[in-house]
C-alpha cells in the first residue's frame, strides 16, 4: 500500500487507474495578472468553467489521473486547481520543485549558497525546505500535498542555478520520498545530464522520470536513460512543434519492439487554460494536440504496427502505478 497524495484526498497507488503523467490544467502569468489584470483575456472565472468542462470530458473519455505538472514558474495555484477538480472525478496529483531553464528568480538568487541573505551558509537548504514544505504539509496551506517534484533542464543545459535546482530537488526527494519528475530536452540529450546530478546526490534513478523523452529520433539516448534506471516520458504526445509526430511514433515503437514498454508512460503536455496563447491559434496550427489523442488516435496506431495491448495498458497504467507507488524495479 503506497498513499498517494491528489487535489482532495489520498489514494493508494492500485487506484491510480489509467493515468497520463505530464499535464496542466492552468498556465497562468501572475506577475502579469497582478500588472495587467485580464492580461491576454484571462479570467480565473472563465477559466475555472473551461478547465472544469475539459476535465470531466477526460475523465468520461476513460482516463482515472492525471499528474498536473504546473509547478511554481507556471502560475502554480492551487486554490484555482481545487475549483477545476472538485466534483469532475478526475483523480489530480499536484506538484512542486521549480520551472525555468536558465536561471532562478532574484531571491532565490541572493538566497544561495555563500549569497548575500544565506550568510555563510554553503548549501540550498532553504530551498529544499520549500520543497519539502509542499510534499509534506501541502501546498500554500491548503493541506493538499504535492506527489512529484519538478526540475527542467533545456537547451541551454545546466547553467549554475539548473545545476542547483536539480541538487535541491534531488535532495528533497531524499528526505521526502517523493518522486522526481522532469522537463527535459531530448534533442540535446539533456536527460543524461539530470541523471548525472541526481545520481551523485544518491538518488535511485528508477524514482526519477525524465520527461519530454518523445521528442528524439535517438533511440539509443532513450535505451540509455532507461538501462541507468529511470523511466521516460513519452509526454508530449501530439506536439508536432518541436519533432514530428511520425518520428516520435517510430521512436517510441522501436522501443517497444525492444521490450522496453515497461519504462515510459505517456502524456500530451496540453493545458486547459492559458495566458501564454490564444487557445484556437494553437488548435489551428497543432491539430492533433489535445487531451483525447492518445487513446483517439496513438494508441490505435501503435496497435496498428504491432505494439501488443498489453504494453499499451503497461503504459497507461501498470507503469505510473510502479513509479508514483514507489513499487520495486521490475526484472
Ligand atoms: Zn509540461
Amino acid at each position: 500500500m503506497t498513499s498517494i497524495p491528489i487535489v482532495g484526498g489520498e489514494i493508494d497507488a492500485s487506484e491510480l487507474g489509467r493515468t497520463l503523467m505530464h499535464e496542466h490544467i492552468f498556465l497562468r502569468s501572475p506577475e502579469l495578472q497582478e500588472a495587467w489584470p485580464g492580461f491576454a483575456g484571462w479570467d480565473d472565472d472563465a477559466a475555472v468553467a473551461v478547465a472544469r468542462e475539459k476535465l470531466t470530458a477526460v475523465k468520461a473519455s476513460g482516463i482515472d489521473t492525471i499528474v498536473d505538472m504546473t509547478a511554481p514558474g507556471l502560475g502554480r495555484n492551487i486554490g484555482l486547481i481545487r475549483r477545476a477538480v472538485e466534483g469532475t472525478g478526475l483523480q489530480v496529483i499536484v506538484v512542486t520543485g521549480y520551472y525555468t531553464f536558465t536561471t532562478l528568480p532574484w531571491p532565490m538568487q541572493f538566497n544561495g549558497p555563500g549569497k548575500l541573505f544565506n550568510g555563510d551558509d554553503e548549501s540550498d537548504d532553504y530551498l529544499v525546505d520549500l520543497f519539502v514544505r509542499d510534499v509534506q504539509e501541502g501546498i500554500e496551506g491548503s493541506g493538499i500535498r504535492a506527489g512529484a517534484i519538478k526540475c527542467c533542464t533545456d537547451e541551454p543545459g545546466v547553467t549554475a542555478d539548473i545545476g542547483r535546482l536539480i541538487r535541491a530537488v534531488g535532495r528533497a526527494h531524499l528526505k521526502t520520498a517523493a518522486p522526481i519528475m522532469t522537463h527535459s530536452h531530448a534533442g540535446s540529450r539533456r536527460g543524461l545530464d539530470q541523471q548525472r546530478i541526481l545520481r551523485e546526490e544518491g538518488v535511485d534513478l528508477s524514482r526519477v522520470l525524465i520527461g519530454h523523452s518523445n521528442e528524439t529520433a535517438d533511440v539509443d539516448y532513450c535505451i540509455e536513460l532507461i538501462e541507468a534506471g529511470s523511466y521516460l516520458g513519452f509526454d508530449r504526445c501530439g506536439l508536432a512543434a518541436f519533432v514530428p509526430l511520425e518520428t516520435q511514433l517510430e521512436t517510441l515503437v522501436a522501443l517497444c519492439r525492444r521490450g522496453y514498454s515497461e519504462r515510459i508512460v505517456l502524456s500530451h503536455d496540453v493545458s486547459c487554460a492559458t495566458d501564454w496563447w490564444s487557445e484556437r491559434d494553437v488548435r489551428a496550427a497543432l491539430p492533433d494536440w489535445h487531451y483525447g489523442y492518445i487513446q483517439q488516435n496513438l494508441i490505435p496506431e501503435l496497435l496498428e504496427r504491432g505494439v501488443a495491448e498489453d504494453q499499451v495498458d503497461a503504459m497507461m497504467r501498470a507503469n505510473p502505478r510502479a513509479f508514483l507507488g514507489g513499487g520495486a524495479r521490475p526484472g
